[in-house]
């Protein structure tokens, strides 16, 4: 995907719990770059508290499935297989590299595997997680927005997801918010300096 701009695409996945949006919200206020989250659809309900729009596009099922077959994804998901879906979307991406934006993709990693096979992307691919299993679902059974299935079916794909680590370029351990804010914000950083000029 030419953009002939200086925007840069990020990935970063890591399994649910390992604090990855608490982060990106950090990163995004505190990091001294022009980064934008891209936001996703899904067809999970909202969590209290998220919007429509900011969080996620809430869609039904006939609506992300219309999206889909209009060829709007760059890629999308069934996450977790409890029948809900995920996908980027293609406008929110292209609009933000235009605009010279570093444009993060917080997604998981099936979706990260299939768009680091495309060559015209580049992205800088970041793999965040919270050190160990153990600390994975003490974190999902504090924070209490799921019940006992989705938390199962959450630590079995956290599992998995562990395995595809090392096709990551940057693993993050989010012992500490403020740690990783810094960790993340200094790779990016480096990749500046290292390739001034957009790969993509
Ligand atoms: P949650 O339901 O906790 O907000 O997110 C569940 C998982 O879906 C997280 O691992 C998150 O990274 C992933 N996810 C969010 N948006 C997307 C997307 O657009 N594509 C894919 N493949 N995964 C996504």
């Amino acid at each position: 995907m030419s953009n002939g701009s200086s925007g840069r695409l990020i990935i970063l996945s890591g399994p649910s719990g390992a604090g990855k949006s608490t982060v990106v919200r950090h990163l995004l206020e505190e990091c001294d770059l022009p980064l934008k989250l891209s936001v996703s659809a899904t067809t999970r309900s909202p969590r209290e508290g998220e919007q429509h729009g900011e969080h996620y596009f809430f869609l039904s099922d006939e609506d992300f499935c219309r999206l889909r077959e209009g060829g709007e994804f760059l890629e999308c998901k069934e996450v977790f297989g409890l029948g809900y879906w995920y996908g980027t979307l293609r406008e929110q991406v292209t609009t933000g590299l235009k605009a010279g934006n570093w444009v993060i993709l917080e997604i998981d990693v099936q979706g990260a595997l299939a768009l680091m096979d495309d060559r015209t992307l580049s992205p800088i691919t970041l793999f965040i997680h919270p050190g160990g299993m153990k600390e994975l679902e003490q974190r999902l059974r504090t924070r209490g927005t799921e019940i006992e299935e989705a938390i199962r079916a959450r630590l079995e794909t956290a599992h998995n997801e562990m395995q595809h680590m090392h096709r990551y370029q940057f693993e993050v351990i989010n012992g500490s918010v403020d740690l990783a804010v810094d960790e993340i914000c200094r790779i990016l950083k480096d990749h500046k300096e290292k390739y001034p000029c957009s790969k993509s």
